[in-house]
């Protein structure tokens, strides 16, 4: 019986087209510039999000640590989101490699920082007990804040402020292209104030590996240098960038059919008696839910609805379930009567 996965869409296989693509792809050694299909994948990129320059790197990780280093020296401090990914999920990059501090500031439910609490968080200039504040970074979606989409005003009140205080705004857009597809709205738009966006290729895009920082040709120049230092220098990775053009050709719009299964699965899971889930707040790909705590622990839920042969992860606390490309209807389907059972069966087992 196959297994239905819902933890993450980093799951994604590559296409046949990518396949085909990689096979055929023209390489050359991108360390000396000499890989067309990574210059090719790096223009494309930076046409596509408005900005001069872009470059290929090893994840979205090592993309938000070099936006991140390419900006700031040790000792500085940068201001992020407290459910954002730089500060739970990078392993502490850029403090531990950068020297960096990171000044915390609370996300809003659909993922937004308030203007207000981003302005108090601005260090003064001049004294000597602060750190200079370097960076400001969003996060669109935001993964840890229900898959929530930054509109195009929610940013901007923020960039106008980093404007307003010199300093540089970097966006972690991992899911860039869910938020535009679920706003209707060219990537362009969602980034155009910000100095900086990452964003990755082997999320829903189905590509195998990859990420690409974008930026102008300057600050390019200076992270292509920090992720030589990093040892994100990659040879022929054209074969690996080939994948990433096709992604890029053909992957984005077909998110909408994620947004809607996640609709529909989200819809579901809040009808099933003992699920604590809010439909109101899924927006993209990402749903969070908890399970009614007399009925037990949300590992033994998870343990549980793996034994169904449905794999979701357990993050933050909560259940977190993802839908992608090899989710369809028939798979929503099969997750909804799966955790039925499997809530029907604690609730008995508590009971009895
Ligand atoms: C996945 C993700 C990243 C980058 O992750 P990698 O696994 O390093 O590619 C960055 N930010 C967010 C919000 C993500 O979800």
């Amino acid at each position: 019986m196959s297994v239905v996965d819902l933890r993450s869409d980093t799951v994604t296989l590559p296409t046949d087209d990518m396949r085909q693509a990689m096979a055929k792809a023209e390489v050359g050694d991108d360390v000396s510039g000499e890989d067309p299909t990574v210059n090719k994948l790096e223009e494309m990129a930076a046409s596509l999000m408005g900005k001069e320059a872009a470059l290929f790197v090893t994840s979205g990780t090592q993309g938000n640590l070099l936006g991140v280093l390419a900006n700031c020296q040790s000792g500085d401090e940068i201001i992020v989101g407290a459910n954002s990914h730089i500060f739970w999920n990078e392993s502490a990059g850029v403090s531990a490699l950068g020297g960096i501090q990171m000044h915390l500031v609370p996300n809003q439910i659909q993922g937004s920082l308030s203007p207000a609490d981003v302005e108090q968080a601005i260090r003064p200039t001049g004294n000597p007990h602060f750190p200079p504040t370097k960076l400001i970074c969003l996060e669109n979606t935001q993964n840890r804040s229900n898959g929530g989409v930054l509109t195009v005003d929610e940013t901007a009140s923020i960039w106008n402020l980093g404007h307003e205080y010199g300093i540089p705004i970097h966006i972690d857009g991992a899911r860039i292209f869910n938020a535009a597809v679920y706003l209707e709205t060219p990537v362009e738009e969602l980034v155009k104030g910000a100095d900086t966006v990452t964003f990755c290729l082997s999320k829903g895009l189905s590509a195998p590996v990859g990420s690409l920082l974008c930026g102008t040709a300057d600050f390019i120049d200076n992270a292509r240098r920090w992720r030589k230092m990093v040892g994100g220098g990659m040879r022929q990775a054209g074969v690996i960038a080939a994948a990433g053009i096709v992604a890029l050709e053909s992957m984005i719009t077909r998110l909408a059919e994620d947004h809607s299964n996640a609709r529909r699965l989200s819809e579901g899971l809040a009808q099933i008696h003992g699920i604590q889930h809010d439909p109101g707040v899924v927006q993209t790909n990402i749903i969070f839910a908890d399970i009614a705590p007399e009925l037990g622990s949300m590992t033994e839920f998870v343990e549980r609805l793996g034994r169904e042969n449905v794999k979701v992860h357990y993050v933050y606390g909560r259940i977190r379930m993802v839908t992608h490309r090899h989710i369809g209807s028939e798979e929503i389907d099969l997750v909804l009567s799966a955790t039925a059972r499997v809530i029907e069966d604690m609730r008995s087992n508590r009971i009895g």
